[in-house]
């Protein structure tokens, strides 16, 4: 019997597995694809999440980003950059590859190619059947994504209502020197549009990550209001960038800053699968390593305690809820604010070149949305206003 099954060996599922095989913990690892495999993401990394990660390889490095020029519907733009930096792109395929390999390297067991099918909640024990074997377990963390087969078998969500996106992202191959000359390489695009959220183009090596999302509803005929994204990011940089596209993915994406449910008897869900990402920008995976930590400790105790009780469990979504829950409701109420008053939000971030500084330092990690809040209620009140009133 293992102390603990992880369910999908995402970044939740790779920092939680480490985390817990250094605490001492028996783990397995059950990963649906083989790896290396993709995963539909921008693979912007925020220096917060890197912190949390500890750091990667510089090989996984596509361009380190200190900025971002932000697109207003009629495609006027402005700049902002740092001097620190605030993210790296990177490519998921390697990047997962890397931290999953880092956790076996600490202990835990990983078989990939092996999707959870079925989960028996017990008194004594957890047991999961994959199409090759049955296992045992104490408890579960279900790290399986926004598609959570855990969250559901457990019965703690069978659907997720209305805080659900979807974004589209495609890669396009360039070349090194093409991509050079399309963006400058140290910033991320974002491109405001409405009504559905927003596009974006992240410089990597070789190719461009060019994406958009928005909330389910205002996402109607999603193939086309991406071809037409692309088809004007095509103009702009005077390049036919649609005959370059091999492969389109779509994937949905939760928004957090809603209170959810999240632990039950033997089981907790981290990252996607809990609902944990950013309902303005669409960052998941500083949430997702985070709450993988805190799923790692959390184990740890159980397991000292012997005590999987949904009661003794529920400290783990009170750790969440205090590393970065509320933040996340904070993040929920700029998000209402900006999309809700999309020309005012831009011209504010147009007008006041401090404040859109400031906004960077929160995407970097060095001040929270709650704080960024309140700084922006000192320096004007009647957005702050509007803010805290959604
Ligand atoms: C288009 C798009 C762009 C994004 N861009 C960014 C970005 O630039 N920066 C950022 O921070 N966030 C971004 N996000 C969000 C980010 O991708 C997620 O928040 C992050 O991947 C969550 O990590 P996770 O480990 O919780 O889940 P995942 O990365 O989804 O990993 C879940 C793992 O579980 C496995 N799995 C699923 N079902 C089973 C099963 N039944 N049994 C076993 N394994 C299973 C999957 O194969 C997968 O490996 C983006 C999301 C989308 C959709």
């Amino acid at each position: 019997m293992y102390d603990v099954i992880i369910a999908g060996g995402g970044p939740a599922g790779s920092i939680a597995a480490k985390r817990a095989a250094k605490n001492g913990l028996s783990v397995l690892v059950l990963e649906k694809e083989a790896y290396p495999r993709d995963k539909t993401c921008g693979g912007g990394v925020s220096q917060k999440a890197l912190d949390v990660i500890g750091g990667i390889d510089k090989g996984l490095i596509e361009r380190e980003i200190f900025g971002a020029r932000i697109f207003l519907p009629d495609y006027q733009n402005f700049t902002g950059r740092i001097g620190s930096r605030v993210a790296v792109t990177t490519m998921r395929r390697n990047l997962d590859h890397w931290l999953i390999n880092r956790a076996e390297d600490s202990g835990a067991m990983v078989h990939d190619n092996e999707p959870v099918k079925d989960i028996k909640f017990s008194k004594d024990c957890v047991e999961v059947a994959t199409p090759k074997d049955r296992y045992q377990s104490r408890m579960i963390v279900g790290s399986d994504g926004v598609n959570s087969t855990v969250a559901r078998k457990s019965g703690i969500r069978t659907r997720w209502g209305s805080n659900i996106g979807l974004c589209l992202e495609t890669e396009v191959e360039l070349g090194e020197t093409l991509v050079e000359e399309c963006v400058e390489t140290d910033i991320g695009e974002f491109y405001f549009r409405g009504p559905w959220s927003y596009g974006w183009v992240f410089p990597k090596r070789d190719r461009l990550s060019i994406g958009i999302g928005g909330p389910i509803p205002q996402m109607h005929k999603p193939m086309d209001i991406f071809m037409s994204f692309v088809g004007d990011v095509s103009l702009q940089k005077k390049i036919d960038l649609e005959e370059r596209i091999t492969r389109i993915n779509s994937h949905l994406i939760p928004l957090g800053g809603v209170s959810r449910r999240i632990h039950g008897e033997r089981v907790i869900l981290a990252g996607d699968a809990a609902g944990f990402v950013d309902p303005f920008l669409g960052e998941g995976l500083y949430y997702a390593v985070k709450s993988g930590e805190i799923a790692a400790d959390v184990a740890a105790l159980a397991v000292e305690n012997d005590d999987f009780s949904k009661k003794f469990l529920a400290g783990y979504a009170a750790r969440c809820e205090n590393a970065f829950g509320s933040d996340l409701k904070s993040a929920r109420r700029f998000a209402k604010f900006a999309y809700g008053n999309l020309n005012l939000f831009l011209n504010i971030l147009r007008g006041d070149q401090r404040l859109f500084l400031e906004y960077l330092k929160v995407m970097r990690g060095d001040r929270s949305y709650a704080g960024f809040n309140r700084w922006c209620a000192m320096r004007s009140p009647v957005t702050f206003l509007k803010l805290v009133s959604g």
